[in-house]
């Protein structure tokens, strides 16, 4: 099912009828003597000199058939390749040129008819099949090794599957559909294309690994037609995605109430963003020696019109998976830049880029033309990255940071210890400020281990001479320990909510307050005037 068509040739047919008239004319002149008849007219009519006619009519009409079988072969040769190229674009329209495999269109037309044909009577399998970790081929090997692996995992399928339709979706994504018996384990099946896609591939002598996310339904047990169970396998597919061992899932009905739930939000979150209804927070970032708030960072809420808060930890995977996560950011850093506007100059605006939008080339490109609008200056602004997005595509993170800095805008490395870069990672880029995550934060002063590597990181920073901020302080007791270990500055519950932008300009042109900071627990350095502005939400 899944090979070239051969073109047919009419060639054949013209041959036929040409011999059939040759020889039935041939024979009808020979019946009646022809070529007597003539020469004895020609005798009869000497004086006509018909001999020399004939003699030359014979001579044109040699002519006229050498030159006649020479056009005739020309007009063939150019049919024959109009009709190559017309069966090629056919071709190209339906299959995928690399792996050679029907491609998106013709599991469409499949689709259509399967409906009317008999294999609607019939027991089919689907499976949907993701690759895992095809981007980091792509990436680290090249686009050519990315091409290879495509072909040679279709060439495992083809052989899995070999009377059965095997069809590139596009990119990584392939389906197919199998016909099967009652009592067939698919189960069992996926997890043999599983282990065979898994098999490493030889490229250019390296060894290329990649995993895939299969889900499976059955026709018509599970699904009522053909469409029906192609929606049904790639559900499951995204659930066999979240599981972190087998990446094989069978497809069950709470599946599609699961990826209703999520197409309502996606549905919901598109309507929040074109009514401009994604709010900027701040959280208070201050400095832990002379007790003033320096900036805040910028965090995204949406609340549904039910009055339900939506935590960003759900909704911002969403817009990265929808691809809403540039229009979401943009919407809130001009809002947070013109709320910012307000505020003292020295104060600053963090601001979190997801590792998705690191991977956009136009990002630089699209801050800077929100600070112009805006009129807020680079110097003012601050971006985090956080470890995972550095990691997962170095080359555009450093794209990315030279541009920022560049312009003058710093940029802080965000939940630092929960990713995978190493030092020399830390070496290669520059960064200005470094996040402690909060989880250090949490357990360091019950935990020696974690007390080391606090002490560690700042040590790193004080070295590399640039800034610390711990996050998630939320006890007197942490800050102070924080502050004794050399910390510059910090984040957390204790030192301030995420609040509105009302809320933010009154904290900044309020009283001096009396603040935690203030307290025992948090001792100013000697000669350091007293606290201000670190207080608790309102
Ligand atoms: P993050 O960048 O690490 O932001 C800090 C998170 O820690 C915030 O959670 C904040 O409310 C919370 N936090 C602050 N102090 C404390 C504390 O003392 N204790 C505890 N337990 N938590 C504290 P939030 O607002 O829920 O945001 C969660 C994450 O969502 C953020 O983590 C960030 O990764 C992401 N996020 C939020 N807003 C945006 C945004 O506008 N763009 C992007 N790309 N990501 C965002
Ligand atoms: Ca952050
Ligand atoms: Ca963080």
């Amino acid at each position: 099912m899944n090979k070239k068509p051969r073109q047919e040739s009419a060639t054949t047919r013209d041959i036929v009828v040409l011999v059939i008239f040759f020889f039935s004319t041939f024979a009808y002149l020979t019946y009646i003597d022809a070529f007597e008849l003539i020469v004895d007219f020609v005798h009869r009519h000497e004086s006509w000199q018909l001999d020399e006619l004939l003699t030359s009519i014979a001579l044109i009409g040699f002519g006229g058939f050498v030159f006649g079988a020479r056009r005739y072969g020309e007009a063939r040769s150019e049919l024959r390749k109009r009709r190559s190229a017309e069966a090629d674009v056919s071709w190209l329209a339906h299959y995928d040129p690399l792996t050679e495999l029907p491609n998106r269109r013709r599991l469409n037309d499949f689709v259509r008819e399967f409906d009317h044909s008999v294999e609607a009577n019939g027991h089919h399998a689907v499976f949907s099949i993701d690759l895992d970790g095809f981007k980091k081929v792509n990436d680290l090997h090249g686009h050519a090794a990315g091409d290879r692996l495509l072909t040679v995992v279709s060439e495992r399928l083809v052989k899995i599957f070999p009377a059965d339709l095997v069809v590139r979706l596009g990119g990584d994504e392939f389906v197919v559909i199998a016909r099967s018996h009652r009592g067939m384990d698919v189960s069992k099946i996926a997890k043999r294309i599983a282990t065979e896609i898994r098999v490493p591939i030889d490229i250019d002598r390296i060894k290329v690994e990649v995993g895939a996310s299969i889900g499976v339904v059955t026709y018509p047990d599970q699904s009522t037609s053909m469409e029906d169970a192609l929606g049904c396998s790639d559900i499951a597919m995204y659930s066999a995605k979240k599981q972190a061992s087998t990446h094989v899932a069978l497809f069950h009905p709470d599946m599609r109430d699961e990826f209703r739930k999520k197409a309502e939000l996606e549905m919901q979150f598109r309507s929040a963003l074109s009514a401009d209804a994604i709010e900027p927070y701040y959280q208070p970032l201050v400095d832990l020696q002379s007790n003033e708030i320096y900036g805040f960072e910028v965090l995204a809420r949406w609340t549904l019109p039910s009055g339900e808060q939506v935590p960003p930890t759900d909704f911002i995977p969403l817009a990265e998976e929808f691809g809403l996560i540039s229009e979401m950011s943009e919407q809130l850093l001009r809002k947070a830049c013109r709320d910012a506007q307000r505020w003292p100059e020295h104060i600053l605006l963090s601001f979190n880029l997801s590792p998705v939008q690191i991977a956009d080339r136009l990002i630089v490109l699209r801050i800077i033309n929100i600070l112009n609008e805006t009129g807020f200056e680079p110097a003012r602004l601050e971006v985090e990255i956080t470890e995972s997005a550095m990691i997962l595509d170095p080359e555009a993170a450093q794209f990315v940071l030279d541009g920022l800095q560049t312009l003058g805008i710093r940029v802080a490395l965000d939940d630092f210890g929960t990713g995978y870069s190493s030092l020399s990672q830390m070496s290669k880029f520059k960064f200005n400020r470094l996040k402690i995550d909060k989880g250090f934060v949490h357990d360091f002063e019950n935990d020696e281990k974690q007390k080391i590597i606090v002490k560690a990181i700042i040590a790193l920073g004080v070295g590399l001479n640039v800034a610390i901020t711990a996050e998630g302080i939320e006890e007197p007791s942490q800050l102070a320990a924080l502050k004794l270990l050399g910390c510059n500055s910090g984040q957390g519950f204790l030192l301030g909510r995420p609040m509105t932008a009302d809320h933010a300009t009154q904290l900044l042109s309020g009283p001096v307050k009396p603040s935690i900071l203030s307290t025992r627990a948090s001792e100013p350095r000697p000669g350091q005037s007293g606290a201000r502005a670190a207080v608790r939400s309102p």
